[in-house]
């Protein structure tokens, strides 16, 4: 195969930014540019101030983004204080974001598409059938501009059978150019992206089965090679690949909804969810992963993945495949709701002039992600009851961000500033104040070891040891990468999720795209 020089990833989101950053920092003789339409998404990328949050992708972005020719600093990252000059790697940038979407395009060996696929909600299918606007109009631009010979590749999760569609949009702008499309669906977790990139389960590749698509196959593998063993790239058949996609975040989230089911089961007779999980988890056929039960899944895929599963189930004609699967929805609704109305009962049944605390609005632990997260529908549910307040406090979250956007959801007559009881803290014990309940609404390790929370001066040592173990993976993983390099990471984030109480470290105050700025500390 021809060796792969430039890779242009359309698409500067959740998996588009992590996913080029990974391999941008892994190939340092790729150029890996990241276009989107976005103006602000990618000034954001090119700023001190990405617009996602994922632990160790700073470190990450910061050497292939700005290189590491720079002075080195004195760490205390290994635990001792030791001066690296000798150790100091020198790289070029290679990882480059803008909005010049045709010319990166022509440029590219490899082009990435790994924009938006949501669910529709107008017109034929809405509610289930997936949005393919974004992923059209950019397959268009690609088959204008791209260069003869490019690899396109499939990165946004997609319908069954959209690489036939894709090849013929190619053909149809470009009809004597031969391109090879390959569907890589991305399998990175939101709050473990990194770790997911760095060290993934399994690479999933989808290739035509002519000589031509094998090759275009090996030579997509070639990237990931750099960074993943060989026996982990798994190479199907292109339309296997498609659904698989589809089918894993279908089944993970079926494994969610099934043990909630058993939750409710659980608290009416006695049992315990948690004892019941670990007595099933250790048959090696069950699993111990992915059993626990809570308020039920959110963010962006899973609902709109299963929904989709169930459009194509439909139009099939296979009802009844549709049905099992549109279960898992239903499962995870009534999962949420019954914890707000459980709320709501051990308060007597009114919420008026009641002050209620949600602690974590992201979807999940370790993300600014909040697509689709339980806690707007459980925050929705507690406003209707009338409180005083219902305070939030979530330590990935930029405020203004979640108000805005609690605002846009549910009305801005919600909000404290308008009359409403709606209010976004920045500091966790003020948010948790004379609360009358307080709603862990995500797993942040902070409101799990309670010791951080009630501001213990030392948290207990099994407590402690959790802690330290969940960041010590987190930091290995980057130490490893990283070899000898010392890495300081960009303010304003910080990783270590036991300094995120601690105020936010404030950025030079010329920095245009500091959101914190007008954070109240
Ligand atoms: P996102 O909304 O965060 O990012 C998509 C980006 O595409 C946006 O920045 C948008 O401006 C850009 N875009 C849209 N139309 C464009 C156009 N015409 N030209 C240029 N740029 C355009 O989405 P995401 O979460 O990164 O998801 C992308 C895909 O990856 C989806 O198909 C999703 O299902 C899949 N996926 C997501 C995750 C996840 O955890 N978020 C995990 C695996 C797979």
């Amino acid at each position: 195969t021809t060796p792969v020089r430039n890779i242009c990833c359309v698409g500067a989101g959740y998996v588009g930014g992590p996913t080029a950053a990974v391999i941008a920092y892994n190939n340092p003789h790729i150029q890996v540019t990241v276009v989107d339409k976005d103006e602000t998404r990618i000034r954001r990328w090119n700023s001190r101030h990405p617009p996602i949050y994922e632990p160790g992708l700073q470190d990450i972005l910061r050497t292939a983004r700005d290189g590491t020719h720079q002075r080195p600093y004195t760490s205390t990252w290994h635990g001792s204080t030791r001066e690296s000059l000798s150790n100091w790697l020198e790289r070029k940038p290679n990882l480059f974001f803008t909005t010049d979407i045709a010319q990166c395009i022509s440029e590219a060996d490899i082009v990435m598409i790994a924009v938006n696929t949501p669910t529709k909600t107008r017109g034929s299918g809405a509610g289930s059938a997936t949005d393919m606007t974004a992923f059209e109009a950019v397959t268009a631009v690609v088959a204008q501009h791209a260069r003869p010979g490019a690899i396109i590749v499939e990165k946004s999760t997609v319908p069954c059978r959209t690489a036939q569609f894709v090849q013929d949009t190619l053909l149809l702008h470009r009809p004597n150019v031969e391109f090879e499309v390959l569907s890589n669906p991305e399998f990175l977790a939101a709050g473990t992206a990194v770790k997911d990139l760095l060290q993934p389960d399994r690479i999933l590749i989808g290739s035509s089965p002519t000589p031509a698509g094998r090759r275009a196959a090996a030579a997509l593998a070639s990237v990931y090679a750099s960074f993943s063993p060989s026996p982990r790239i798994i190479t199907i058949n292109l339309f296997s690949s498609e659904l698989a996609k589809l089918v894993a975040n279908s089944m993970l989230a079926q494994r969610i909804s099934s043990i909630n089911s058993i939750a409710a089961v659980c608290e009416a007779t006695g049992a315990d969810v948690d004892e019941v999980a670990t007595a099933i988890g250790a048959d090696p056929r069950i699993g111990s992963k992915f059993l626990k039960a809570g308020i039920g899944f959110g963010g962006s895929c899973f609902k709109k993945d299963i929904l989709s599963l169930v459009y194509l189930a439909n139009s099939l004609r296979l009802p009844q495949v549709a049905d099992y699967w549109r279960a898992v929805i239903a499962m995870n609704e009534f999962a949420r709701d019954r914890f707000s109305s459980r709320v709501i009962r051990c308060l007597n049944n009114t919420l008026v002039g009641k002050k209620l605390t949600v602690l974590g609005y992201a979807f999940k632990k370790n993300t600014n992600d909040t697509r689709e997260s339980p806690a707007v529908d459980i925050i929705r549910t507690l406003v209707e009851e009338g409180p005083r307040e219902v305070a939030i406090f979530d330590p990935c979250c930029i405020p203004a961000h979640v108000t805005e956007e609690i605002g846009r959801l549910l009305g801005t007559d919600v909000l404290k500033e308008n009359g409403g009881p709606v209010t976004v803290y920045t500091d966790v014990y003020e948010a948790c104040d004379n609360s009358d309940a307080i709603l862990i609404t995500t797993e942040f390790d902070e409101f799990k070891n309670s010791g951080e929370l009630a501001g213990a001066e030392e948290p207990s040592p099994s407590e402690q040891s959790e802690t330290e173990y969940d960041n010590e993976e987190d930091l290995e993983d980057i130490r490893e990468i990283m070899g000898d390099h010392d890495i300081r990471p960009f303010l304003p984030y910080v990783d270590k999720p036991s300094d995120r109480f601690k105020p936010m470290p404030r950025c030079n105050d010329s920095c245009p795209d500091c959101e914190r700025h007008s954070i109240r500390r």
